[in-house]
Formats: C-alpha cells, structure tokens, sequence
C-alpha cells in the first residue's frame, strides 16, 4: 500500500503521513473502493464483526480466566478487549433484560421486608413513618409503590457498588501495591462477571419455570441458586487474585475469604443506600 502512495495528508489534522493510519488521529487513509457502496456495507460488516469478536473474546476471558483482563488492562493490550466500564455497563444492561424476561428481581428487597428482616429494621420505621405521613398516604398505599421503584433502582444502580468493593480491595491486598485503578478495575470486572453469572442463573431459572417448576417462589430453588452464585463469586474471587494481586499459598485463601465478606457489605450497603433513595424518590 504504501509504495502505491508513498506520503498522503490527513484530511482529519492535515499533519502529512507516511502509514496506513495518521499517528495522530488514527485516520485511515483513504482508497477508491471507500467510495463505493462495496465498501460502506464491507465497514459495516467488519466494525460488527470486530465488535462481536471483542465482546466474545472479553466475556470468555473474564469467565475462563478469572483476573486475566484486569492484568491484561494494567499492561497494556486493551485493543482485543472491551473496557471494563464498557463490559460491565454491557453486562448491567444483559441483566436488567434478563430479569425483564424472567420477571424476577434479584436485588430488591421490599419495604416489609426492610422493616423486619434487616439488620437496620430496629430503628428505621420512625423514618419511613415520618415519609408515608409526609406524603399523606397509608403505609398499606406506601408499600407497594416502594417496592416496584426500589426494584427499578436495584438492577440500573448496580454500578453503586463498584467503588466501595474497589476499597476493600485496596485494603485487602494493600501490601500488593498496586495503583488504585487497577482495585477499580478488577471491581468492574467481577462486578460484570456477577452479573454474567446471574444471568446465567435467571436462565436456569426461566428453564425451571418453563418446564412446570415454581422458580424463585420455591424456597429451596432460591436458596439453591444463592448458594451456587455465593461459591461461584468466592471461587472467581479466589482465582482472579493469583494473576491480579500475585497472592499465593494460605494468605491467597485467606485473602479471597475476606474479599466475599467485603462483596456481601457492600451488598448490605447497596441495600441500605436503595432505601433511603427509594424511600425520598418516591
Ligand atoms: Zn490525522
């Protein structure tokens, strides 16, 4: 290509250019079949196919390898892969389809069951009564337009989670020394990677439904299912801080343990921070 024309002038930044691609902007030069209806449907067909490439090639790594991509994002090759704030945002968007499909809402947790089952149920109805008065309703009117707004706030502000679990990786594994970006990172992808699990769970459990089964309403299923995401998520945990953090030995098992406790507060957190948003946007 290059002995054809030899030097050529970025229509983009008007900087003269001897490559394939302007160092400056990235432009790519331009060649005669660019201009033909060919070669329009030819670039659509290769920025889809190299977006489902990137797309399988990251969701792959991030389930077969654990903390692959999060080393690969630190060193430098990111071209083959989707960003994790991408990913994950991809990922989020893959679940609230999903539970959209299976009718189902994981991450909610209803006004009762705030008032009695939490570990903040002792001293939060003064508030919650304090609300329903506000607005002139009954707690009987109240409850059920909290828990349809704190099921929508539940699956689109997952990504409330990803900086404080980025936190406790920082003081987990503060004798790694690592940059923060890289705890912020490995949060999104197992953030996303949680997410991708869940998905496949809802599957499950679509499948179950499908075929006669009662899904989440029967107890056994759900805990079933909660237990399996639980080892699934520790077992990530464990694995991706071998590549990401250079853990090894007893401290790695250790480490990874601490890692699913800091996962299940900063789930109670995210819990209790939907109450209060819930609780005054409604
Ligand atoms: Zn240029």
């Amino acid at each position: 290509m290059n002995d054809e024309a030899p030097a050529w002038t970025c229509p983009t930044c008007h900087r003269a250019v001897v490559s394939e691609y302007c160092p400056g902007c990235g432009e790519r030069r331009l060649r005669p079949r660019d201009l033909t209806l060919r070669g329009l449907l030819a670039q659509m067909a290769q920025s889809i196919t190299n977006l489902d490439a990137r797309l399988l090639r990251t969701a792959r790594s991030i389930v077969r390898h654990p903390g692959e991509l999060t080393v690969r994002y630190l060193q430098g090759p990111r071209k083959p892969y989707i960003g994790p704030i991408a990913f994950f945002l991809l990922a989020n968007v893959l679940f609230v389809a999903m539970e959209a499909l299976t009718d189902s809402n994981v991450f909610a947790t209803h006004l009762a069951s705030h008032l009695r089952t939490q570990p903040w149920s002792g001293w939060i109805a003064p508030f919650v009564a304090d609300r329903v008065a506000e607005l002139h309703t009954t707690m009987e009117a109240f409850a059920p337009k909290f828990d349809k707004a704190v099921a929508e706030h539940a699956k689109s502000l997952v990504a409330l989670m990803v900086l404080p679990f980025a936190l406790v990786a920082a003081l987990v594994y503060r004798g790694a020394r690592r940059p923060f970006v890289a705890h912020v990172a490995y949060s999104l992808h197992f953030h996303a990677f949680m997410l991708l699990s869940l998905c496949v769970l809802l599957g499950v459990l679509a499948v179950d439904v499908w075929f006669g089964g009662a899904g989440l309403a029967s107890r056994v299923f759900d805990n079933a299912l909660a237990l399996v995401h639980l080892v699934v998520c520790g077992l990530w945990l464990y694995l991706a801080s071998g590549p990401v953090y250079g853990a090894r030995g007893a401290r790695r098992v250790v480490r990874a343990l601490a890692m699913a406790f800091g996962a299940m507060l900063t789930f109670l957190g995210y819990r209790f921070v939907l109450l209060w948003i819930t609780l005054y946007a409604t």
